[in-house]
């Protein structure tokens, strides 16, 4: 199965995505994960990157695709991958339908998840996350060890301050919501998950919603 995650910055789509792809036995694939670690080490794609991701503004459409594309050509894709924020334009939906058309596949579920402005802004401005696996957690001061003692260090990400924060909503609205109506119009069913609540209650909400979804096809 190929799922797209969307949704709001903070409604949760990377631990969901996470804790569904284990679940499922598939590879999550993550752009902005995939960035901010081109970007540790220095490749020319996180410095390209980085520039957009820190002012909260998102990375042209050209370069999501190339990513996208090779994501989903390789072997770990083969029984299918669950995209977390890969697909955040109409043109990037586009696109990423041309590609899987290409290989005989398509996007089989969307998982939308939502949550109220109130709720995310907290969510984001009071998170740390960990320099190395990037995993957020919350109640955690920044420059402590990574709870997974992975060797990383909590820090407070670029893009959730305050203004960066701001502008990521804004531009959730212009420029990602569109891509709803896109899939609903394109034959593509959008499971809406109610975000708020205890994590595993929210993984439970997505589990039957992929259910519903494989029985109707
Ligand atoms: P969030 O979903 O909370 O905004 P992510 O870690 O998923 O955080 O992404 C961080 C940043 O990476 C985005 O604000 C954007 O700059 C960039 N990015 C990730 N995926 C895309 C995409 N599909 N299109 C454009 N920019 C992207």
């Amino acid at each position: 199965m190929i799922i797209v995650l969307l949704g709001p910055p903070g409604a949760g789509k990377g631990t969901q995505g996470e804790l569904l792809a284990a679940r499922l036995g598939i590879p999550k694939i993550a752009t902005g994960d995939l960035f901010r670690a081109a970007l540790r080490e220095g490749t020319p794609l996180g410095v390209e990157a980085k520039q957009f991701m820190d002012r909260g503004d998102l990375v042209p459409d050209s370069v999501i695709l190339g990513i996208l594309r090779e994501a989903i050509a390789s072997p770990e894709a083969v029984r299918g991958a669950i995209l977390d924020g890969a697909v955040r334009t109409v043109p990037q939906a586009e696109g990423l339908a041309e590609c899987l058309t290409t290989i005989g596949r398509k996007v089989d579920a969307v998982l939308l998840f939502e949550a109220n402005h109130t709720e995310l802004i907290r969510r984001l401005s009071s998170r740390t996350t960990c320099d190395i696996c990037q995993t957020p957690f919350k109640g955690l001061q920044p420059g402590t060890a990574c709870p997974r003692n992975d060797g990383g260090r909590l820090i407070r990400r670029q893009d959730d301050e305050p203004e960066a924060i701001q502008n990521r909503l804004n531009v959730y609205e212009e420029l990602t919501a569109p891509v709803i109506a896109w899939y609903e119009t394109h034959g593509v069913p959008v499971q809406r998950i109610d975000a708020i609540g205890d994590v595993t209650d929210v993984t439970a909400r997505a589990a039957q919603a992929l259910e519903r979804v494989q029985h109707a096809g």
